[in-house]
């Protein structure tokens, strides 16, 4: 996997596309904690569960219908909390959960990701994989070669997400530019006919 700083950035990259939808600073902090949740699968280590097994590792919890069911139940909390509309939460929270099993298949470590649990427990790797699998666990990440790890995370992972953001953020500021000069030239319209 990568990470645990490097996943959220993902969420970062997303957010200024639907800003104007989803306004709060709270939803992007929301959809960053999604992002890493997957990885509480790690708790099947200690419980015996085999890295294999549905309910292990890269397993259920990094599928695409995981990302559809557990980002649809945030969108509804989340859209009853802060009065927003709950199809666009889902879908930036969707996005938000499901790109760490994509995130995960870049990676040349460990088992691969069952993206179609629970009606195939098949693993998938993507063909390209650029980016250095991080250890588990803090002690184990640091007595790993890490820098090499984040120097791949920041090429692969956060430079992409952050130019995502920043076209994102260009395109939000055109859109509202248009609306508003197209706000502005209405009622000269109007008034002109009249
Ligand atoms: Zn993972």
């Amino acid at each position: 996997m990568p990470t645990v700083i490097s996943h959220p950035v993902v969420a970062l990259g997303l957010f200024p596309w639907l800003r104007r939808e989803l306004g709060r600073p709270a939803v992007l902090v929301i959809g960053m904690l999604l992002t890493v949740l997957p990885d509480l699968d790690i708790v099947g280590f200690k419980l015996g569960i085999p890295y294999g097994h549905l309910l292990g590792h890269r397993g259920l919890s990094h599928s695409l219908v995981f990302a559809l069911v557990v980002g649809g139940l945030a969108a509804l909390a989340v859209a009853r909390a802060y009065r927003l509309r709950p199809a666009v939460l889902w879908l930036y929270f969707f996005l938000c959960l499901a790109s760490h099993g994509l995130l995960d298949a870049l990676t040349g470590g460990g088992l691969g990701i069952a993206f179609f649990s629970p009606f195939s427990n098949e693993r998938y790797f993507f063909d390209v994989r650029p980016l250095r699998v991080s250890a588990i666990g803090l002690s184990d990440f640091l007595a790993s070669r890490w820098s090499a790890v984040l120097a791949s995370e920041l090429k692969w992972v956060w430079l992409p997400a952050l130019a995502l953001g920043a076209a994102g953020a260009v395109a939000g500021r055109l859109a509202r530019r248009v609306a508003d000069r197209a706000q502005g030239v209405a009622p000269e319209g109007i008034s002109d006919r009249q």
